[in-house]
């Protein structure tokens, strides 16, 4: 008998904790909604790439939208600064140490835009590859951003950041001939966990890929 009451004692708090989360996050996207803008929250582990994507994507736009930036760092604006001199109207969730964006800070962040003058926000989440997939925010599409530096076995490892997302970038390609990185092992990984996964493997450096990737986002960006 290994069972451990005290945690079991907490699962229903933690539940609560959620269910209040996913209750503002269906306000956020009410909100997002209401104005006409479409929204994606962008995850990853720290240094894959989520702000230069954030760059590569504003530049793919190249300004046919007007673009929110929302970003999450435990400390600094160095990426909402990054997001803004790219183009985007930013603004910058200093989390306090929370290794995660909530629906709460999302929604403290909404207030700071006059939404219906965009067409597209682009949130980018805290770098962790654990607790974001267990928070939505309220936006319409979940992102995950995967690097090969980071290695072929983040699938097995992370399986709940794998399962609950809508496209998977694939980014830094342009390193593949110089890491042991299997991109079959990889992608089976991807495929026993969301079987129909978009993938876009990409690189900032190159700007290989990206094209495929804004297809993508405005074909959903004019649906929404
Ligand atoms: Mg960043
Ligand atoms: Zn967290």
């Amino acid at each position: 008998m290994t069972q451990n009451s005290s945690s079991s004692r907490n699962i229903p708090v933690v539940e609560k904790i959620l269910n209040a989360n996913e209750q503002l996050a269906s306000e956020n996207r009410q909100r997002l909604d209401q104005a006409g803008v479409f929204g994606i929250n962008i995850m990853a582990s720290p240094g894959a790439g989520k702000t230069s994507v954030i760059e590569k994507t504003l530049a793919g736009l190249g300004g046919r939208f007007k673009v929110a930036a929302i970003d999450g760092d435990v400390a600094t604006s160095i990426d909402a600064d990054r997001a803004a001199a790219a183009g985007a109207t930013a603004v910058q969730i200093n989390t306090g140490g929370e290794c995660h964006l909530d629906a709460v800070m999302l929604r403290g962040a909404l207030q700071q835009l006059d939404l219906p003058q965009f067409d597209l926000l682009l949130v980018e989440n805290v770098g962790n590859l654990i607790c974001p997939a267990n928070f939505q925010l309220g936006t319409h599409k979940n992102i995950l951003i995967a690097s090969v530096p980071e290695g072929d076995d983040k699938p097995y490892k992370y399986p709940g950041m794998y399962r609950g997302v809508d496209a998977l970038i694939i980014n830094k390609i342009d390193l593949l001939p110089y890491i042991p990185f299997k991109m079959d092992y990889f992608r089976k990984g991807v495929q026993l966990l969301n079987p129909d996964l978009v993938t876009f493997p990409v690189s900032c450096m190159t700007g290989e890929g990206f094209a495929d990737w804004i297809t993508w986002l405005v074909a959903h960006l004019q649906k929404a």
